[in-house]
């Protein structure tokens, strides 16, 4: 009987970012109702998708009979992947062994969220609670958006994110796709109101020769009142979570809006009482102290001794530029001991145009400690141990 591997993407790790759409050339991914699917016959294998892919979703085989693949649409109705058929010695394995295993997976000790529970065509209704500018003076406007899920059915965890379907139709006359935004609560809810979740969300503008381009969904967002509905998707994401470990050890590392899903994550690790400043550090990068969201309740956790905190101000007036690699740089010491741990972890959110500096700062920093960075890497990756989420 004759196999195929198939190409498959795992809708309980994906977290919908389309990263991997955008760069496939044979337009070989599709998105059919908020969730992504791959076209077996557009597939050439050719693996653009998988550098594009931050969870690891992508990173999904198939050995199914070669007249029975898996259509798109039936991909679509998927909450997790089906397991792999057993077609005896005959089937090669599901896994290309030309493609390492860099994908993420949950933490060991990690519970399980709800995944994908709402779909564009039938999303959660909920209502906005608050909505609170964060940077007044700053460069940019971020808000803190806080949306009442009661009765909803939806159900969140920090590190996760939901999409929020914007009302209206874009210039083809489609209702406009979900966009994504981190849950920047903890599980227990906002405020200690357990079915309120929060976000924290930018306000997208461009101006591209004189024109000005309002991003469609934050906009809309960061003018919605208190009592306005708002329609969910999600919740997306179940590899970005922390562990259940007394003994873990956090070194989360995130700019502007990426600040969401580590306030979420201290809020709980704080609540379960395990939090101290020697082992959760956070290192936060903006431009100005203004862009900081969150930056008095941040300074209270660091005062306590709850959170180390460090600053990386990239456009403080005055000062020399200070990006989050630089500040990883001035606390070498505390990193390599923190990568060399087997029961560290790293989180990192935000501009993807940090990924590599940070890399780079570890790659050095356990250069000069002795440490094998790339060995770390792998290890940290399969242990559900090493965490990105950036846009
Ligand atoms: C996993 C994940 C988590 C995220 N979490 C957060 C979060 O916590 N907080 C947050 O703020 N964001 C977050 N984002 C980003 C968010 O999903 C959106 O991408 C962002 O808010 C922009 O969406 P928008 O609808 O406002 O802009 P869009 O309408 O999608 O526009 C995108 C860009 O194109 C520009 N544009 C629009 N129309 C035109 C045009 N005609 N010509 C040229 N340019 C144009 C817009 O100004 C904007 O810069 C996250 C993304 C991902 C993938
Ligand atoms: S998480 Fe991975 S598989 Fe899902 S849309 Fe993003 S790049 Fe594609």
């Amino acid at each position: 009987m004759p196999f195929v591997r198939q190409h498959l993407i795992d809708p309980l790790s994906c977290v919908r970012c389309d990263s991997c759409r955008f760069v496939c050339t044979n337009k070989a991914i599709t998105k059919i109702d908020g969730t992504l699917a791959i076209d077996f016959d557009l597939c050439d294998g050719a693996g653009a998708c998988i550098g594009a892919c931050d969870t690891g979703a992508i990173q999904s085989w198939r050995v199914v009979e070669s007249g029975a693949v898996y259509a798109t649409e039936e991909q679509a109705m998927w909450f997790e992947l089906p397991p792999q058929q057993d077609f005896g010695d005959d089937a090669v394995s599901p896994q290309d062994p030309a493609v390492p295993c860099a994908g993420a997976c949950a933490p060991a000790t990690a519970q399980r969220p709800q995944v994908g529970k709402f779909r564009d065509s039938a999303p959660a209704q909920a209502r906005v609670v608050a909505n609170v500018m964060l940077t007044p003076g700053g460069t940019s406007e971020i808000h803190h958006v806080v949306i009442d899920l009661t009765d909803s059915g939806m159900i969140v965890a920090e590190g996760q994110s939901v999409g929020i379907l914007p009302p209206g139709t874009d210039d083809q006359g489609r209702p406009h796709e979900a966009r994504l935004y981190s849950v920047a609560s903890a599980r227990c809810g906002e405020a200690g109101q357990q079915h309120h979740v929060a976000f924290t969300i930018k306000r997208v503008v461009s101006v591209i020769d004189g024109q000005v381009y309002p991003g469609v969904c934050s906009n809309h967002v960061c003018d919605l009142r208190p009592g306005d509905p708002v329609r969910l998707t999600g919740p997306y994401g179940a590899s970005f979570l922390l562990p259940e470990d007394p003994q873990a050890q956090f070194l989360f590392i995130c700019t502007g809006t990426g600040i969401a899903p580590m306030r979420g994550m201290i809020e709980w690790w704080m609540r379960s009482g395990w939090a101290t400043a020697d082992r959760l550090m956070l290192v936060y990068g903006a431009r100005t102290v203004r862009d900081l969201a969150y930056h008095d309740e941040l300074a209270l956790a660091a005062e306590r001794g709850d959170i180390g905190l460090e600053l990386a101000l990239s456009r403080d007036p005055g000062k020399a530029r200070r990006y989050v690699q630089d500040a990883l740089a001035e606390r070498r010491d505390r990193i390599a001991r923190h990568l060399a741990s087997p029961n560290a972890y790293v989180y990192l959110c935000g501009l993807v145009s940090m990924e590599a500096g940070v890399f780079d700062a570890f790659a050095a920093i356990c250069a000069a400690a002795g440490l094998d960075w790339p060995a770390i890497e792998v290890a940290m990756r399969a242990e559900g141990r090493l965490h990105m989420e950036t846009y």
